[in-house]
């Protein structure tokens, strides 16, 4: 793919994300190792999902601007490459149900893994890390013990961040970790959030190392 075709699928993936109601305003950022030393990047400030596609910035491997003007979150970005050699594609969202979570119950380390028989076959489980400031480094170095076993996290009281192999992957993760938060929602409102039993989550637990890292 050209740099011109990749930054015309991204905007397509900040769409997607905008329709499902996880992007309001300038929220979040997407980008695509294009090579060893160059990743493309959504720009700051700016509403992703009607953006020209021209408007893509560049950025090394370092963190140096090649062009455009990029995402101010980008050290998280960096952080997933730098310890990720798999990873092709990074979606930051601000998945609304997910991020709930980890406000109403701060001392979740996790979303409730054993609730969901899809949540641990499709991503394994989703960690909810510690809380960053925005902008800051350490929205990269909190990230890094979660790194490279989880492409699915949600980033405490702020968002949630996927990466993938490829694009598919990456959206599919973030759309993953919103609707295992949907339910878990509304199942807690139902009454209490039951589990599988010690012997299903093992032998789920086998078929998602059987069926790979990949985030389904
Ligand atoms: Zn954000």
């Amino acid at each position: 793919m050209t740099k011109k075709q990749i930054s015309k699928q991204i905007i397509e993936i900040a769409k997607r994300l905008y329709n499902r109601n996880m992007l309001a305003a300038c929220d979040g950022n997407i980008s695509y190792r294009l090579s060893d030393d160059e990743i493309l990047i959504t720009p700051s400030g700016r509403a992703k999902a009607f953006i020209d596609p021209k408007e893509i910035s560049s950025i090394s491997l370092k963190g140096a601007t090649v062009a455009g003007n990029p995402s101010s979150e980008r050290l998280m970005h960096l952080a997933i490459y730098n310890k990720c050699p798999k990873a092709k594609v990074i979606v930051h969202a601000h998945p609304p149900m997910a991020v709930a979570w980890s406000v109403a119950k701060p001392a979740l380390t996790e979303l409730p893994t054993k609730c969901l028989t899809e949540l641990i076959l499709c991503v394994g489980k989703i960690p909810i890390v510690p809380m960053a400031i925005p902008g800051t480094e350490d929205m990269g170095s909190l990230l890094n013990p979660y790194l490279p076993d989880n492409r699915v996290m949600i980033l405490a009281r702020h968002g949630a961040v996927s990466w993938g192999e490829d694009l598919d992957e990456a959206i599919n993760g973030m759309e993953r970790i919103e609707h295992a938060a949907t339910i878990l929602y509304h199942a807690s409102h139902l009454g209490e959030l039951s589990e599988i039993s010690d012997a299903d989550f093992e032998k789920l637990l086998a078929l998602r190392a059987d069926l790979g890292p990949r985030s389904i």
